[in-house]
């Protein structure tokens, strides 16, 4: 069985502070003690280093938020692909609806980091969902194609075997209100039937993540479903005490589905 993958997405939080009273809660209260979960820590790339000194030989991974689509060179302010594997990074976020829209990233340099990130061996989590309006207008399968598509025609479909899709519904992300279940099954299931008619195998081996306020007290209702493989988490993230709850809930309810 796959194991679900809780990914702890801290954006533009945390400091050292931070970081040195939780690092080691969240490897005492985790490491180890999961069975059919695994977790990865997304911080601010800073930190990235620092945490993965703490986090060697553990069971917890790292993920970046970003990367540029510049292996090196005169590109102030970026980090490579090259930078990110060199510090222990084992996935790494795109597409995220915060970058389309405060940095202007669209579906085309999208699908260059999604494409160079598989071909330097790391794995994408390619971010993708409707907006609010794009949802009323009944667009949200359209968006979510595109953005695909974009990817297939850069390169092909054997690009997303062993990657991440991670649904976020723009307008559920930060609002505490997350997309209800029986929408999210549908919209995963179309996509997974989309990979699967251009290459069933390929679907097969595709991680399909749920990302929009998630937190301890909603995380029953996503697991009437075994579409989902994991959550991508952000503000419950940053909670740590009630985020270990979570993840240990996460495991719990794994297992009581599994036994039933
Ligand atoms: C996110 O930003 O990817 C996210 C899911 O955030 P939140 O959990 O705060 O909705």
């Amino acid at each position: 069985m796959k194991k679900f993958l809780i990914i702890a997405n801290w954006k533009l939080n945390g400091n050292l502070k931070f970081i040195n009273k939780n690092i080691n809660l969240i490897k005492k209260n985790i490491n180890n003690s999961l069975s059919f979960c695994n977790l990865s820590i997304a911080p601010p790339y800073i930190y990235i280093n620092y945490i993965n000194n703490f986090l060697k030989n553990t069971s917890i991974s790292l993920t970046a938020q970003d990367v540029d689509i510049h292996i090196k060179g005169s590109f102030t302010g970026e980090t490579s692909i090259k930078m990110l594997k060199d510090v222990g990074v084992k996935y790494i976020i795109i597409g995220h609806s915060e970058r389309r829209l405060f940095h202007n990233e669209n579906n085309n340099l999208i699908s260059k980091k999604f494409i160079l990130i598989k071909n330097n061996g790391l794995i994408p989590i390619l971010c993708l969902g409707e907006t609010k309006e794009q949802k009323a207008q009944n667009q949200t399968e359209q968006v979510c194609i595109q953005q695909i598509n974009n990817i297939i025609k850069n390169s092909n479909i054997n690009i997303f075997n062993k990657t991440i899709i991670a649904y976020e519904p723009v307008w559920a992300i930060g609002s505490g209100k997350s997309a209800d279940i029986d929408k999210i099954q549908k919209i995963i299931l179309f996509i997974k039937k989309y990979i699967s008619s251009l290459n069933n195998k390929v679907a097969k081996n595709i991680y399909f993540l749920y990302g929009g306020s998630v937190n301890y007290s909603n995380i029953e209702t996503f697991f009437k479903t075994n579409i989902i493989n994991g959550f991508l988490i952000g503000k419950a993230s940053l909670e740590i005490q009630n985020f270990i709850s979570l993840v240990k809930k996460s495991d719990k309810l794994i297992s009581l589905l599994n036994r039933s």
